[in-house]
């Protein structure tokens, strides 16, 4: 039986406030701060404090709810998700349950195939959890807990049901991320955890429009996770169907060293949680023009700055929305044009998609710290364009100005990797080098005619690799035509 993938997601971005949610505790990088060292009564949940609301986490929700075309409620109402855990020091999480920030939005992903638009069901703001480690040592068997996280601001974003494909997964998410960093609410650090993605995963026969029952799987901590995640999880339950056996609702970890996921617990409903209107906050009323002051500042988003990458500059939809993606790239890309002597925008798309995009995934080296300029980047492919190096050099001169901070110019001198485009020398070579081969020169008159190819590979040895492939080819093919001609 053929089977339809159904995947929403459900992600949780911190919002990049100065302060927490709900008190003035600083929001640090906790993979660097020392262990509850950013905690106050109200975010550890001393019994009789007050939350207050933080004006710029709202203004942030704001922000990415715009961004992601949703309508941003006038009224939104607090509630309490009330569950007993070591990391929630309150007994309860607050959260937005039946009156969210922001509802119906989208986001139109580029995947392989073309363009999908997947809906954004609601976005909503609550508070982070602290962090549980759990140690095992010997007999030891204990879990710690840092509380620097607890109270920092989140949103929760919650797709529809819409994605039915890895390649639609794989685009809402990064897209999704890309935009989040764009309009400066996140830094994107899967890694560091401050962006979570939970996928949702049901499986349906082909052409049936009912959904299948879901398992939801957690701690996804990058997206290769969360893609091998979802296989194994949609392979499962293709199993599980085929058997004639029915997929439970649950929760589910993803055991990265075992790649497989394991159940965590049966799925909990919304009822468990005794969910309740906040008592001690207000209502929040976001006024118009307060969310059009907001709308004014948007920043251009990565799918409409690819447009203008393809309409502009005439690159293609998988370069375009690959510079696109981080503003750190595109104003890489238009400097580097800029600064083209001879310009060729394609030229500068794949030299950065491709060469150094390539470059930064083997050193692990980040975007930002490059020792290489627009400029820098700009002279090398002038020197291509004007025949004084070869692609394969200029490949070369590039991950040693990568690596050094020297510009193309220098290493090429330095180097001596010139090619020469002197007609005169090249022409030198050629009858210099046909003068030396005289049967092949034979073989070739009596129509051997793929014997050039043979010839250009002699004279470019004799050149030692430098001479412009060009005026060489021309060159040669002169010379043996006058040779034919003579005969
Ligand atoms: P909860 O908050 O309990 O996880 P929601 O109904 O809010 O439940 O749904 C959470 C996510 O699960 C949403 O992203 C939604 O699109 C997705 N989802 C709901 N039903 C299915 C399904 N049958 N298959 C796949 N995803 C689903
Ligand atoms: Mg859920
Ligand atoms: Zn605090």
């Amino acid at each position: 039986m053929k089977y339809e993938p159904v995947i929403g997601l459900e992600v949780h971005a911190e919002l990049a406030s100065a302060t927490k949610m709900f008190c003035g505790c600083p929001v640090v990088d906790t993979t660097l701060t020392e262990p509850n060292t950013t905690v106050c009564p109200v975010c550890a949940g001393m019994p009789g404090t007050l939350p207050v609301l933080n004006q710029k986490a709202v203004e942030y929700g704001i922000r990415a709810a715009l961004a992601l075309e949703c309508e941003v409620q006038r009224v939104s109402v607090f509630a309490r998700k009330n569950y007993f855990y070591p990391d929630i020091p309150k007994g309860y999480q607050i959260s937005q349950y039946e009156l969210p920030l922001a509802t119906n939005g989208r986001l139109v992903v580029d995947t392989p195939q073309g363009e999908s638009v997947i809906r954004v069901r609601r976005a909503h703001l609550e508070e982070d959890t602290g962090k549980l480690s759990h140690i095992h040592e010997g007999s030891e068997d204990y879990s710690l807990v840092d509380l620097n996280r607890a109270g920092v601001p989140l949103l929760e974003i919650v797709s529809e049901p819409d994605m039915h494909s890895i390649e639609e997964v794989r685009g809402y998410a990064t897209s999704l991320r890309a935009i989040l960093k764009e309009i400066g609410v996140n830094s994107g650090d899967m890694e560091k955890g401050v962006i979570r993605f939970e996928a949702n995963v049901s499986i349906r026969p082909v052409g049936s429009t009912e959904l299948g029952t879901r398992t939801e799987i957690k701690n996804l901590n990058s997206f290769r996770a969360m893609e091998r995640g979802i296989l194994y999880e949609l392979d499962r339950q293709a199993k599980l169907l085929d058997s004639g056996q029915s997929v439970a609702q649950e929760t589910l970890g993803w055991n990265e060293a075992e790649q497989k996921t394991y159940s965590q617990r049966s799925k909990e409903d919304a009822h468990d949680y005794r969910y309740f209107p906040e008592p001690d906050l207000p209502p929040l009323v976001v006024e118009k023009e307060w969310v059009e002051e907001i709308r004014a500042t948007l920043p251009e988003l990565p799918r409409t700055k690819s447009l203008r990458l393809q309409n502009q500059f005439g690159l293609n939809r998988v370069d375009a929305f690959k510079i696109a993606a981080e503003r750190e790239f595109c104003d890489f890309f238009e400097a580097c044009v800029k600064a083209q002597r001879i310009p060729n925008t394609k030229s500068v798309a794949s030299w950065l998609t491709g060469e150094l995009f390539a470059w930064l995934n083997l050193s692990g080296k980040n975007f930002v710290e490059i020792k290489v300029t627009p400029k820098g980047l700009a002279e090398l492919i002038d020197l291509v364009q004007e025949g004084l190096i070869n692609q394969n050099t200029a490949k070369a001169v590039f991950v040693k100005m990568l690596e050094s901070g020297a510009s193309a110019g220098e290493i090429v001198k330095a180097e001596g990797l010139a090619q020469t485009s002197d007609g005169d020398a090249i022409a030198k070579m050629v009858s210099e080098v046909i003068s030396a081969y005289p049967e092949e020169l034979a073989s070739y008159k009596s129509g051997k005619e793929t014997l050039s190819n043979w010839f250009f590979g002699q004279v470019m040895k004799a050149a030692s690799g430098k001479a412009n492939p060009t005026v060489l080819k021309s060159e040669l093919e002169k010379q043996l035509q006058q040779h034919k001609l003579n005969s």
